[in-house]
């Protein structure tokens, strides 16, 4: 047999490293940023083109290449931050593996200008899927410029599994925030097809902070500092209404490096027992600062893991640094969370609830049948819906909108599924969660909560179809100062909220004013609501491959609906139940969740033997 094991090519090897180094786009950005700062830059520019699956350009004024390290700068290994292994446990440079700008270049075409501020001419070099393509002076302004185009060009697959523009932009914004939070010395910028998406001056670290998190943090942080011989502790928590119910907003550095650790992530949360409602998660931002040799960076190409020689004694002076700081702003468990902080939302349903009841029906709401007047309930269910095949039609077609689950509900269920509220008889609540009813073969229970998001949810998607919701003018607009990440998020659904309703103007790039809110919604507190809505969505974001509009009407519909707890009249039950009856699909929300279960008389029986 001959031989048969043979060297890879440089090419191949580098490709297959690039899987491990450059995931995405946003890879791409952290590695090329993070080299800007091991070259001393105090300004740095991002610029990308389609979330940079076009083009990533990171320009940075730090100390530049000479002709012959703009060359060697691509060779895989090639670093100058290590020259020997013990240099290993001593690392304060953000790279060291030099293997990033080698992976880079073996999976899209690259251009590096760079020039040395002695010099009197730079060096120009192309290179492209690990072949030079040319290396020539140039004039240009000191500092280096990396272009990264067309990413993954020779690698389909890659570029095949990439997520849409907007969570691949999400996840750059997310890599450049987390440099900029630990480097509030250095000007950072973020441009996304020629439109600025932020830009960070240089300032102290709590201001940066509340620059790359919003304005409204600033009376919301805690500070935390703790020196101890093995580690010291410092940075920021949130007070407890800066909780949220999605992560997003705990960041770890360790030397000024982002990582991520459950284990320490449960030091902060544990701090933070009894303080905070369940299910809500503590903003924080917690530098870690420990001497080189005590921790091993090197287990992860990405290097957002690390290894801590004394874990346990770490997470114990976390807990107590944590402790002490919330004590020492009398932060305690004796704070009383019953209420959810985050959700103060008025809807039509709650005023209707200290007024007298007075059910005015809109002719304009039944956008889906022919007469929306008042009729018998039987009437409408089992008339004009259970025998309506296209109907049955419609709501399989909506189905394959809003979630692959709710397609398969649907299919699975067929129209005897739909109920029945007979003439005269009367829906009762239960535990202020449930209503119930009578029909002819059995009960219905409903959940009011989820029934009122249908019915919301709905009409929200109507509206935004239509795109004309009727706007109630806000007698004082309202500015609100949201994160960079918030405000791309909300011009990203401009045009949909507005089809609401709403009326927004941006009176800076890091605020929006609201101007007028939709009447429907009966938004009274607009700041507070921006902030659960934003939340709401967030939470939604990762949980289906729903698109944007399906979100953004989910979302609205879960701030604006009644909740559970909540009393209701006889009236708004029978309101709500119509309502649900007119729906195209009243029997699951989005998630593929019921919004009310039958029990049949034969089931009953059967429990009764
Ligand atoms: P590493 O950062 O691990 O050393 P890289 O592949 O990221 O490996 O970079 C290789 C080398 O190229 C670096 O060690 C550095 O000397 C040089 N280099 C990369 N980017 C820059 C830059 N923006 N300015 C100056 N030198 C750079
Ligand atoms: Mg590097």
């Amino acid at each position: 047999m001959p031989d048969i094991i043979q060297l890879l090519p440089d090419s191949v090897a580098n490709q297959i490293a690039a899987g491990e180094v450059v995931q995405r786009p946003a890879s791409a950005v952290k590695e090329l940023v993070e080299n800007a700062i091991d070259a001393g830059a105090d300004t740095i520019r991002v610029i990308v083109k389609d979330a940079g699956k076009t083009l990533i350009q990171v320009v940075d004024n730090g100390k530049g290449m000479s002709a012959m390290d703009a060359r060697m700068c691509f060779e895989r290994h090639a670093t100058s931050k290590i020259k020997k292994s013990e240099d290993l446990f001593h690392i304060l440079t953000k790279g060291f593996r030099g293997e990033a700008l080698a992976s880079i270049a073996a999976i899209a075409q690259v251009e590096l200008k760079t020039r040395q501020s002695q010099d009197e001419l730079g060096t120009q070099v192309e290179i492209e899927g690990s072949k030079f393509k040319s290396s020539e002076p140039i004039s240009c302004p000191a500092g280096t410029s990396f272009s990264i185009k067309n990413l993954f060009f020779n690698v389909p697959a890659r570029r095949y599994f990439l997520k849409s523009d907007g969570i691949e932009l999400k996840h750059i914004m997310d890599e450049v925030q987390r440099v900029a939070l630990t480097h509030p010395d250095i000007e950072f910028s973020l441009h996304h097809n020629g439109a600025e998406l932020f830009s960070f001056v240089k300032t102290n670290l709590r201001q940066r902070i509340v620059h790359v998190l919003g304005a409204r943090y600033n009376e919301k942080l805690v500070p935390v500092s703790e020196e101890t011989d093995i580690v010291g502790v410092s940075g920021f928590i949130g007070k407890p209404d800066a909780s949220r119910k999605t992560r997003g907003e705990q960041f770890f550095f360790v030397n000024n490096r982002f990582i991520k650790n459950a284990y320490l992530h449960h030091a902060v949360m544990s701090a933070y027992e009894q303080i905070l409602p369940d299910g809500h998660f503590p903003l924080y931002l917690i530098y870690l600062d420990i001497d080189p040799d005590l921790i091993d960076i090197n287990i992860h190409p990405t290097k957002t893991e690390i290894k801590f020689q004394d874990e346990r004694a770490i997470y114990a002076i976390l807990h107590a640094a944590i402790k002490r700081a919330l004590g020492k702003n009398n932060i305690t468990p004796s704070l009383d969370f019953s209420q959810d902080p985050s959700i103060a939302i008025t809807t039509p349903l709650t005023h209707q609830e200290i007024k007298v009841p007075e059910i005015k029906v809109n002719p304009d709401y039944n956008p889906f049948g022919e007469s929306s007047k008042r009729e018998s309930l039987a009437q409408r269910w089992g008339g004009e819906r259970a025998g309506n095949s296209k109907g049955w039609a419609e709501l399989l077609e909506i189905s394959k909108m809003v979630s692959p689950q709710e397609e398969h509900v649907a299919t699975l269920s067929g129209t005897s599924d739909l109920f029945e509220l007979e003439e005269g008889i009367q829906p009762i609540q239960l535990h202020r969660k449930y209503i119930f009813f009578a029909e002819e073969n059995g009960l219905i229970l409903v959940d009011q909560q989820r029934a009122h998001r249908r019915v919301l949810f709905e009409r929200y998607l109507l509206l935004m179809e239509r795109g004309k919701g009727s706007v109630q003018q806000l007698l004082f607009p309202e500015e609100i100062e949201l994160s960079p990440a918030d405000i791309h998020l909300i011009k990203e659904m401009e045009g949909d909220i507005q089809s609401l309703g709403f009326e927004i103007s941006w009176p800076s790039a890091t605020s929006l004013e609201i101007r007028g809110v939709p009447t429907e919604a009966n938004i009274s507190d607009v700041g507070g609501w921006i902030e659960s809505f934003l939340e709401l969505f967030k939470n939604e974001a990762h949980s289906s491959t729903v698109g944007l509009r399906e979100k953004t009407a989910w979302a609205m519909a879960s701030g604006t609906s009644i909740r559970y707890g909540q009393m209701l009249t006889t009236p708004e039950m029978q309101e709500l139940l119509e309502r649900l009856s007119q729906c195209k699909q009243p029997q699951v929300i989005p998630s593929g969740k019921p919004v009310y279960l039958r029990i049949s008389l034969n089931e009953l029986a059967q429990q009764f033997k």
